[in-house]
């Protein structure tokens, strides 16, 4: 199984400018190729780096030889990459989310470049990168095999990170529980069937100050200075954010894979929800993408039971404990009563016991509901 090792690292002057001048080549490489297949069609990389090689002896392009050939080369196969995504996205081929047409690449996004193993090496805990020299990454953990390769990144806020891929081997840990279903929330992040919640991290701070910059930054004039700086501001604070987040998302799933063996998630259509631009919705959306793929992935390392149930079932419409029918709520209630057991729910926890029970396969459906048997919503104005 392939994972990916991320150190950060702060480079000398002269590395940060080596590394300026390798990212203007990637990108060159990159927009190059991508220009040429957008005229007439993907011409595949065979050819595309034949034309890399023959564009390095014109006069326009040789300052691309300044640079080690190896990460022109990985922009291409990138790009090859990026279009097969699209192509197979086009025909249905591919899960999830669909993916766009490859994109130029601007000076002011985020900036990376991949060594494979003949171009980069690591010895006494430094990074050897070809024409660039020697790195010194933070090595937070070790590295727990010989990455098949590096990507040197560089991000909005001007950070610098190494990224490896490294083989690891899938870990069995003994889980205490059987199984486990999650309703994932706006304010209380995460309810778990075993009653257990989990709050979002509070965004409120840097979603304050980024609306704050975004207003100024609407204000600034275009390729000024001040603007510049505006922006590499609001780039920070959304790295706080999602720094934030990902802690965050990192130690929940991995508690949640260690503790069960089978772990249940409500399939909700969260690329046609992130449409609504509001900051602090968006927040959380993109939260719970991010933890399902962590829980997929961990799932995967730790050998568990990965389950989705459809987001057509009705999860928030019946008592999980006698599975009377009680219907449609509005969202405002936070606590149902049930006419039919006695029991008092909260309405989240009760949906994660359904998703639970219908992941693994335990259904009420035998159980008849009436239409005489009243339901009294016991209405909470305010969300818990
Ligand atoms: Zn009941």
């Amino acid at each position: 199984m392939k994972a990916r090792y991320q150190y950060r690292f702060y480079p000398t002057d002269q590395q940060r400018q080596s590394l300026a001048q390798l990212f203007g080549c990637v990108r060159v490489v990159w927009n190059d190729a991508l220009a040429l297949s957008k005229a007439n069609k993907f011409p595949g990389y065979n050819s595309l780096a034949k034309s890399l090689t023959l564009s390095k002896k014109t006069e326009e392009r040789r300052w691309l030889s300044d640079v080690s050939s190896v990460p022109l080369q990985q922009s291409l196969k990138q790009l090859e990459v990026a279009y097969k995504n699209y192509f197979d996205s086009l025909k249905g081929k591919r899960k999830g989310k669909k993916v766009g047409q490859p994109r130029f690449k601007k000076k002011t996004n985020s900036q990376s470049a991949t060594f494979m193993k003949a171009a980069f090496s690591i010895k006494d805990g430094e990074v050897y990168l070809a024409k660039i020299g020697n790195l010194k990454p933070i090595l937070s953990r070790e590295l727990p095999s010989e990455p098949s390769s590096v990507t040197v990144i560089k991000d909005c806020a001007n950070r610098y990170f190494l990224s490896f891929v490294v083989e690891v081997e899938p870990c069995s840990k003994d889980a205490s529980y059987m199984s486990v279903g999650i309703d994932l929330g706006i304010k209380t992040f995460a309810v778990m069937s075993n009653g257990e919640k989990q709050t979002s991290p509070n965004y409120s701070k840097p979603e304050r100050k980024i609306r704050k910059l975004q207003r100024k930054l609407a204000r600034q004039q275009k390729d000024s200075k001040r603007r510049n700086r505006t922006r590499i501001q609001i780039a920070l604070a959304n790295n706080q954010i999602s720094d934030t987040r990902k802690d965050f998302l990192h130690k929940l799933s991995t508690k949640v894979v260690s503790e069960n063996k089978a772990i249940i998630l409500e399939d909700l259509n969260v690329s046609g929800l992130i449409k609504n631009r509001n900051l602090a919705r968006e927040i959380s959306l993109q939260g719970w993408r991010e933890f399902r793929t962590l829980i997929e992935a961990k799932t995967e390392k730790f050998g568990r039971d990965f389950r989705v149930i459809s987001r057509w079932e009705p999860t928030s419409q019946k008592c999980s404990d006698c599975g009377f029918k009680w219907g449609k709520i509005d969202l405002s209630v936070r606590s149902i009563l049930c006419l039919s057991c006695g029991i008092e729910h909260d309405r989240d926890e009760n949906a994660s016991k359904n998703i639970e029970m219908v992941g693994m396969g335990h259904r009420h459906d035998l159980k008849c509901t009436s239409r005489d048997g009243k339901t009294t919503p016991v209405a909470r104005p305010n969300e818990a």
